[in-house]
């Protein structure tokens, strides 16, 4: 079997996660990296992967250099969350006549919130002949390709609620600032309202892919973010919740269709839940013909679940018909095990 050959772009937290996961499987093989950071430049992969040998692939940050649809099948990207921000490196990705899967949250579905950049994306996608996935673990898989794919023996379904509670005590300075872990209520609310705190990305693309793939004919969708207030002292290396100050963001995501609540999307995240007796996990409710009650406790790890389904779902992507594609378009995802698994048929 020839390798699918990848350029893995944003060598971060996930980026570097992903190359490390694909340079474990037979099917796959790193052929170019490139990353902004000065300070990867120039080294060999394997020294930024600190995985023990050199890989013969040298990190750039001028894409131009690497971006030959002779020698490239695919491109990773893991930079950032906004299809607006990724734009301009997506554009010369498809115009290099190379298909890419991207794990920024507003990729999942561009045509949620951005749907100009998404047809534009989408008719570049098709007149270069390549296909474009965005994915992750949510958006992209836990509150939105689980919830299609659970309701595929029912007969009818009159209303859907999802929720992931889970831990933020791993993730660094970033996310516990887009989170507001640390501020007073007071302070969280001010967050909200001049948009420094978003909570959880993706529910607008979560709710627009479920609804168009059971034909739910959501017509609206409303978001509210509540501070998670801690009656105890929480503590991560980055940060020092006092009791009475805020441990994470209760964000909610519901999805109308004229009056009527079709979709609810609800995602609590804080840091050490365990410390008031808050158990993690995933939850799907789908109330029709049958009821539908699932629980995965704990959650699905986000950013081991976020690495493995940006790769598993290369083989699909470079045997995908042409366009800007999402999770509830192309074969389900599985794990990358052996030979017949690059080879599933679309
Ligand atoms: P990170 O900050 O650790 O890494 C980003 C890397 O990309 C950095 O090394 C940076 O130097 C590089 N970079 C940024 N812009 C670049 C550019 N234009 N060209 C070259 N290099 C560039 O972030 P991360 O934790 O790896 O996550 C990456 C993105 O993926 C984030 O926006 C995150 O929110 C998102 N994400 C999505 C999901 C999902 O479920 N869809 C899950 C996890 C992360």
């Amino acid at each position: 079997m020839k390798p699918i050959r990848v350029l893995q772009w944003g060598l971060g937290a996930m980026g570097s996660g992903m190359a490390r996961l694909m340079l474990e499987k037979s099917g796959l093989q790193i052929v170019a990296a490139v990353d902004g950071r000065p300070d990867y430049v120039g080294k060999d992969l394997g020294e930024i992967l600190k995985v023990g040998k050199t890989l013969g692939v040298t990190v750039t940050d001028k894409p131009e250099t690497v971006l030959d649809k002779e020698k490239v099948d695919i491109v990773v990207i893991a930079t950032t969350s906004w299809v607006k921000e990724q734009m301009v490196d997506l554009t010369r990705i498809i115009k290099s006549g190379i298909n890419c899967v991207s794990i920024a949250e507003e990729m999942a579905d561009a045509w949620a919130q951005s749907p100009e950049l998404a047809d534009e994306l989408h008719a570049l996608a098709l007149e270069y002949g390549v296909s474009v996935l965005g994915t992750g673990v949510n958006p992209g898989f836990v509150l939105d390709l689980l919830v299609v794919v659970l309701t595929g023996g029912n007969h009818t379904v009159e209303r859907i609620e999802a929720s992931r509670v889970n831990d933020l005590s791993p993730y660094g300075p970033t996310v516990m600032r887009t989170q507001g872990v640390g501020t007073t209520p007071e302070a969280f609310r001010a967050g909200v309202a001049d948009g420094s705190i978003v909570g959880h990305v993706g529910f607008p693309e979560s709710i627009h892919m479920i609804s168009d793939a059971l034909g739910l004919g959501v017509d609206r969708i409303e978001q509210t973010r509540e501070p998670i207030i801690s009656h105890v002292r929480r503590e991560t290396p980055h940060v020092v919740v006092e009791p009475g100050m805020v441990a994470g963001c209760a964000h909610i995501g519901v999805g109308y269709r004229g009056d009527k609540e079709v979709i609810r999307l609800i995602h609590p995240q804080q840091i050490h839940p365990q410390l008031e007796n808050q158990d993690t996990g995933d939850y799907i409710h789908i109330y029709g013909k049958p009821e539908i009650h699932m629980a995965i406790k704990p959650e699905i790890a986000g950013g081991i679940a976020t690495m493995g389904i940006a790769v598993n779902m290369i083989p699909h992507v470079v045997a995908a018909t042409p366009g800007l594609k999402r999770m509830i378009d192309l074969p389900i995802p599985a794990a990358l095990m052996g030979e017949s698994a690059y080879k599933r048929r679309v």
